[in-house]
């Protein structure tokens, strides 16, 4: 999708049929090929944008999935949830605000429930916030709302789901391009997915003796909601054109990088990896 694209605005955390043009997500082009059969995999942030492709790419691969979301997202979450029983598979909901302790506990043991236990963990909830210019005006809330959902909400499931994976289990997390490249307006963003990059490299030492592997995702420009909620709305006009493919990325393009870290016939040997989705940046 090549810019420019409407200026638009939303209020975070963004819905999916407010977009123009409405996202890619693979829903008439993703073909899976059995590499997930029977896996059961928890996607947070599950209900739009990547997510919801990555949850589109495993069920269409076998897999049952279990949607995280916070519940102003409900109607994105059951859409995603409907594409993944189109598929044959089961769908779980299990809303919550991942910034409590307590909350990312009971998402884990619903998505659990759910499914019947766990495989895959996909961490790819996140927020950020680029209406600003200088470190002067990152506010105290912010920062708390980033470090949280980014950093404490990834160790806090990863807490609560590590009870229930055994070993050929994969945990993928959800970096960016911004941990190579930080913006000026994304400071504090950033820093996560830079953390993100560190604590993939700790966890997969850490759980590769227990046959678990930890790799991360790091997208560049991306067409989700999170993009409308949480930028300028002019900056959005040309949204991805500084990148060497001159365009910003549909969903549907991150899903590939997901099912082959997921899939421990492919990827049986790959961990504590970042697999870049960036449009030609680099991620070293
Ligand atoms: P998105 O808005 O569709 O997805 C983010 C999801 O995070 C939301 O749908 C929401 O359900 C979830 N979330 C946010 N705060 C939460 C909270 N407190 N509790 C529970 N869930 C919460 O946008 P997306 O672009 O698909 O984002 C997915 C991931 O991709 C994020 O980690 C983001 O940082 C990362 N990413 C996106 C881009 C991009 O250009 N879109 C680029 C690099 C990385
Ligand atoms: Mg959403």
């Amino acid at each position: 999708m090549t810019p420019p694209f409407p200026a638009q605005q939303q209020e975070p955390p963004g819905l999916t049929g407010r977009m123009d043009p409405v996202p890619d997500h693979g829903e008439t082009s993703y073909v899976g090929r059995s590499r997930l059969e029977g896996r059961r995999a928890l996607i947070t942030g599950g209900d739009s944008g990547i997510g919801r492709a990555v949850a589109i790419a495993f069920a269409r691969e076998g897999a049952d999935v279990a949607i995280g979301y916070l519940p102003e997202e409900q109607e994105d979450a059951e859409a995603t949830a409907a594409l993944v029983r189109e598929a044959g598979r089961t769908a779980v909901l299990v809303p919550g605000d991942l910034r409590d302790e307590t909350v990312c506990h009971e998402v884990v043991a619903g998505a659990v429930d759910g499914l019947g236990g766990l495989d895959v963990l996909v961490n790819n909830a996140g927020f950020q916030m680029a209406r600003r210019e200088s470190v002067a005006d990152v506010t105290t809330d912010d920062l708390d709302r980033v470090m949280k959902t980014n950093l404490y909400a990834l160790v806090w499931v990863t807490q609560a789901a590590l009870p229930h994976l055994e070993a050929g289990a994969s945990i993928i997390n959800v970096s960016s391009i911004q941990a190579y490249q930080p913006s000026t307006s994304l400071l504090d963003y950033a820093s996560t997915k830079a953390a993100i990059n560190n604590m993939t490299v700790n966890l997969a030492a850490e759980l590769g003796p227990r046959g678990i592997r930890v790799n991360a995702v790091a997208p560049g420009p991306i067409w989700t909601p999170l993009q409308p909620a949480t930028q300028p709305p002019e900056k959005l006009e040309t949204f991805g054109e500084d990148t060497p493919l001159g365009r910003a990325g549909q969903p549907a393009e991150t899903a590939g990088a997901f099912v082959f870290l997921a899939s421990e016939r492919e990827a049986s040997y790959v961990s504590a990896t970042v697999l870049g989705v960036t449009g030609g940046k680099p991620v070293f």
